[in-house]
């Protein structure tokens, strides 16, 4: 049994939270949400009052918060300064690599273990347990996360140093917001060719078009089970937080020199669909935009 605080008991975090609990670990946990908080309580989280208390005494601190500074400025101004040294960090909120690192090296200078551990597979892998990490850190602090993320998540991929698992998980989502812009352009096309969408789902899901966008988020309805085209676009994976991950990545595209062209212009087509009113839809919703544009 581990001693495990956990601060961020949101969406992502709360379920995460009730799988430590569930795999008999003890669970010490703070969200400045009271409704967060009586959620994870009734999942067996011991909740407290701030989050200097969840981390006293703990074996491990775990963060699910939504931004960098949120999780630096917590690092410095109560978490730290309360956990004992040796105390292993664990973030697994999705933030810039830039504050990754700086909150690694925040943590290593106070004496404790830390590594970035991002994840994919939203709100439903985060309640089933089977989220995949991306971890970035030291190897000796992933051997000791290794089974609390087990009790968490189906896969861990240790991908190298501090940031290393937040590079993974931006250039990851990178590839899935520009990958469903491709597919959402081709079935428009296919609709204004006369071409019916289950025919060109059937080549493109069997053919070189074939990606995981399409076999798991189709954005047309009546392809696959999971498409959020077949509830009215209800999120899944909101436009909020592709636009957030698209804007990381061009915001490390930057600082890093890539020329990310595609990654820059799925991010403008984000913004302009989530400034438009779709910032609280399935991203696979980008769709409507791409069939109510003008001929060129
Ligand atoms: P959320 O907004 O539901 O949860 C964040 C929680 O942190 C909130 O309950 C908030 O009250 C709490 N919080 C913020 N500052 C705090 C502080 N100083 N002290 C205590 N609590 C504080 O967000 P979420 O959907 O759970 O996402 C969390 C992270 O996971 C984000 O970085 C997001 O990008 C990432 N993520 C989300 C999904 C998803 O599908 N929701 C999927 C993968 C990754």
């Amino acid at each position: 049994m581990t001693f495990i605080g956990f601060i961020g008991l949101g969406h992502m975090g709360r379920p995460m939270a009730a799988n430590l609990v569930k795999a008999g670990h003890r669970v010490r946990g703070h969200d400045l949400n009271p409704a967060a908080m009586a959620a994870a309580a009734e999942a067996g989280v011991a909740t407290v009052g701030s989050a200097a208390e969840a981390a006293r005494e703990a074996d491990v601190v775990i963060t699910m918060l939504v931004a960098g500074r949120d999780v630096t400025g917590l690092y410095r101004d109560a978490l730290l300064g309360a956990a004992d040294p040796g105390t292993l960090f664990i973030d697994a909120s999705t933030i810039d690599v830039e504050a990754a690192r700086e909150a690694h090296a925040l943590a290593v200078g106070h004496g404790m273990a830390a590594l970035d551990a991002p994840v994919s597979g939203g709100v439903a892998g985060a309640e089933a347990g089977t989220l995949t990490f991306m971890v970035g850190g030291e190897a000796a602090a992933v051997t000791r996360a290794r089974p609390l993320l087990d009790a968490m998540g189906g896969r861990v991929v240790h991908c190298g140093g501090a940031g290393a698992g937040q590079a993974a998980k931006i250039c990851n989502n990178m590839i899935l917001g520009i990958s469903m812009i491709a597919i959402s352009e081709a079935f428009v096309l296919a609709e204004k060719l006369g071409l019916s969408h289950q025919a060109l789902f059937d080549v493109a899901s069997s053919s070189s078009g074939q990606c995981w966008a399409l076999t798991h988020h189709c954005p047309v309805p009546g392809m696959v089970p999971a498409s959020a085209a077949n509830r009215g676009f209800a999120p899944g994976f909101a436009t909020a937080l592709m636009l957030k991950d698209l804007t990381l990545s061009q915001q490390a595209a930057e600082a890093a020199g890539a020329d990310t062209a595609l990654g820059r212009h799925a991010m403008e087509m984000f913004r302009r669909f989530a400034d438009g009113g779709g910032v609280a839809l399935d991203y696979s919703a980008i769709i409507e935009t791409i069939r109510a544009a003008p001929a060129p």
